[in-house]
């Protein structure tokens, strides 16, 4: 059994960056307010609420001179004016934890509609990041999900119209409506705003959940990006599963399982990608289901790991190969504790499992182990 880990996955560096200007505050005023969700993800609120952070509902709740953090995604332009104002009047320390990347989409879509373009957003109108994007864009801005939402706008072709993009959108989705605008609206800016981030993550995950038995996608079920995640592995493999935290894992999902793939939204802490990935290989290693005896230091228990590593690529011929560069490999070991010894079966009859699972590879195995995965920078 292999556990493996998309190389791109879990926190991006927007939410890297909100996270360390909240703790720098709270190590050195002990205090610091929210509202909302800094980013998407119960289990790192969590955390930042035991280091002392608190939660209100609004800005007015905060006491004077307090410092107070605004939520990766941004803020509307209505939002910031109010910020600005009780900053002003009540001393109220303002630290903009608004990621760079979402804030140079606020700043293309104020700039082009200061120019006298339409804005248009591709994206999820109820998602803060479209609706502040679409407040400092200005009366003409509009929001829609798809093309047929946009043709339902009665825009002529003529109309100068920028058109830009939440930053977790899918990468497909993005292309096929852009160049529908390309071709019919002769005016048009068509501006990609994904994020490198969310990009390289979603390349990674597809990717890697087309050659795996079972795809495992962490993420909290409110991120934009997380879902997206799962909607896109969900497509190259049905075997794919949403979870917030290790707790959510179902052992069932796992058996006959020999190859696992494992990525996490852009907001999911590392600990608890690990817990997952800990939990995931405690239960395949040690399976009383794939057991030919009851001994605990038989070999047919670690038959299914040797399987694997006979199956998955060499770790001499993924160095220094750019095209499989994209996925890290976890060797599917069991925590010291439960590994068993790579003893002899006692028994003097041969093991029947394990003669049975080394002799006949299964047809995905021999899939899985010649897919190709792709390469590309890290960005993030
Ligand atoms: S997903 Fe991209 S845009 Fe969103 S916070 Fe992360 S880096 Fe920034």
């Amino acid at each position: 059994m292999k556990v493996l880990r998309a190389r791109h996955h879990g926190l991006c560096y927007g939410i890297q960056r909100a996270v360390a200007l909240a703790e720098d505050c709270l190590r050195d005023h002990g205090i610091l307010y929210a509202s909302g969700h800094l980013a998407h993800n119960q289990q790192l609120i969590d955390s930042l609420v035991e280091q002392g952070m608190k939660l209100v509902e609004s800005v007015f709740q905060v006491p004077n001179n307090a410092p107070y953090i605004v939520r990766a995604h941004g803020l509307t332009m209505e939002d910031w004016e109010v910020l600005d104002r009780e900053s002003e009047l009540r001393g109220v320390q303002l630290i903009d934890a608004t990621c760079p990347d979402v804030q140079k989409i606020f700043t293309i879509a104020k700039e082009y509609a200061a120019g006298g373009y339409a804005i248009v957003i591709l994206g999820d109108r109820h998602h803060p990041e479209v609706q502040a994007a679409c407040s400092w864009a200005g009366a003409k801005a509009e929001i829609v999900a798809d093309y047929h939402e946009f043709a339902s706008l009665n825009i002529s072709a003529e109309e100068p119209i920028v058109v830009l993009t939440q930053s977790t959108l899918d990468e497909e989705l993005f292309m096929s409506f852009a160049l529908l605008i390309r071709r019919n609206y002769l005016n048009s800016v068509v501006i990609n705003s994904i994020c490198p981030a969310t990009r390289l993550r979603q390349e990674a995950a597809t990717e890697l959940a087309a050659r795996v038995h079972r795809m495992i996608v962490v993420g909290g079920l409110h991120s934009a990006n997380s879902r997206r995640l799962f909607d896109l592995c969900l497509r190259v493999n049905p075997q794919t599963v949403l979870i917030e935290k290790a707790e959510d894992l179902i052992r069932d999902w796992f058996n006959g399982a020999t190859l696992v793939g494992l990525t996490a939204g852009a907001s999911t802490p590392q600990r608890i990608i690990e817990e997952v990935e800990t939990k995931v290989m405690e239960w395949t290693i040690i399976n009383p289901q794939d057991s030919c005896c009851d001994k605990v230091d038989c070999e047919c228990k670690t038959v299914e790991a040797t399987e694997a590593d006979r199956l998955a690529p060499k770790p001499e011929e993924s160095e220094g190969d750019q095209a499989k560069a994209e996925i890290q490999e976890t060797q599917g070991a069991a925590p010291k504790e439960d590994a068993p010894e790579e003893a002899p079966c006692p028994d003097s009859e041969p093991c029947p499992k394990q003669e049975e699972s080394v002799n006949t590879p299964t047809e995905e195995f021999t899939e899985a182990s010649t897919t190709s995965i792709a390469g590309g920078p890290a960005q993030d």
